[in-house]
């Protein structure tokens, strides 16, 4: 018994070694990647419901290697663990500020660019100047500027990230609670916060006209949502029924393969002067 104790420890002790040495490698290429310019963003269109105008455009990271386009949830999980999402989120905010002055051109309204924030750049990094220097760098309006946060970033380190926020809603940025339903919070902890904008998660979206109790709770958020002077915008819209669903419930605003898949730069000025024309 004492062996296989013994044989299992060194298993394991190998499993943590190959793990540990496939961190390394994978950070090592991160850092190559990102000073080689081999992250790219797309962009998915944010609609208004109830005229289908486009109000924002969410900013995705993705990695370009060689021919194929690997995806955030295969790398964002490392960046965070091993802090690199730091100069990756230092990154995504000067070219999504640098980018969002280039499409304001194809439209005839301001199209906001929205930016997602991991709780590890509250932690470390400045955040607020990044932010800052984002703005300044690209000359980007603030209030063009969403920047999306999760509940269990509020709900960790609580005091650091209020004050944060505090100074990041002073710069006159505009913030969103991403994922919303899926974490724990008190809207009017939010409301305190000057959130603009409850993301409602995807869960509850997907299965909307099938399931009775996503549509209430859909129903409850968007109701306590306006009581407190907040926007709503329902995520995961995969089709129009849903669509129409969410328009009837008085959701204001809606994103999903339905209205356009994450799009690069070129496509999304294309998408944005095809909808003005139409
Ligand atoms: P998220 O912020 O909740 O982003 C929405 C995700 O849902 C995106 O996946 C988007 O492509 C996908 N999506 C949009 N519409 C639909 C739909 O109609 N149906 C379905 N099934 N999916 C839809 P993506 O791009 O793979 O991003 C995954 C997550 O990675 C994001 O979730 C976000 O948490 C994280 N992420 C992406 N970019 C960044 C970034 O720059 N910084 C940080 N910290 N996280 C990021
Ligand atoms: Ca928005
Ligand atoms: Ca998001
Ligand atoms: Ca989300």
């Amino acid at each position: 018994a004492k062996d296989a104790g013994r044989n299992t420890c060194r298993l394991f002790d190998e499993a943590m070694h190959v793990e540990a040495q496939e961190m390394l490698r994978l950070r090592s290429q991160f850092l190559t990647a990102l000073e080689q310019g081999r992250f790219v963003l797309h962009f998915q269109p944010q609609l208004r419901l109830g005229d289908g105008r486009v109000l924002g455009v969410e900013a995705l990271v993705r990695w370009q290697d060689g021919d194929s386009l690997i995806p955030p949830a295969q790398f964002i999980p490392m960046a965070e663990s091993s802090g690199l999402i730091v100069p990756l989120g230092e990154w995504v905010l000067h070219e999504a500020c640098r980018q969002a002055m280039s499409w304001q051109s194809c439209y005839d309204s301001p199209v906001v660019v929205a930016v997602n924030l991991s709780a590890v750049q509250f932690k470390r990094g400045n955040l607020e100047q990044a932010v800052a220097s984002a703005l300044a760098g690209s000359g980007l309006a603030p209030q063009l500027l969403e920047l999306e946060l999760t509940e269990t970033t509020l709900l960790h380190q609580t005091e650091a990230v209020l004050s944060t926020l505090r100074r990041l809603s002073q710069l006159g940025v505009r913030l969103a609670i991403d994922d919303f339903g899926t974490g724990y919070s008190s809207l009017a902890y939010l409301k305190r916060l000057a959130v603009n904008t409850l993301k409602i998660d995807q869960s509850f979206i997907r299965n909307l006209s099938g399931d009775p109790d996503d549509a209430n709770i859909v129903c409850a958020i968007i109701e306590m949502a306006h009581k407190l002077q907040l926007q709503t915008l329902a995520e995961g819209v995969e089709s129009a029924q849903i669509a129409d669903l969410l328009r009837q419930m008085g959701c204001d605003q809606a994103q999903g393969y339905y209205y356009s898949r994450p799009l690069p730069i070129a496509q999304l000025h294309a998408y944005l002067r095809r909808q003005q024309a139409g």
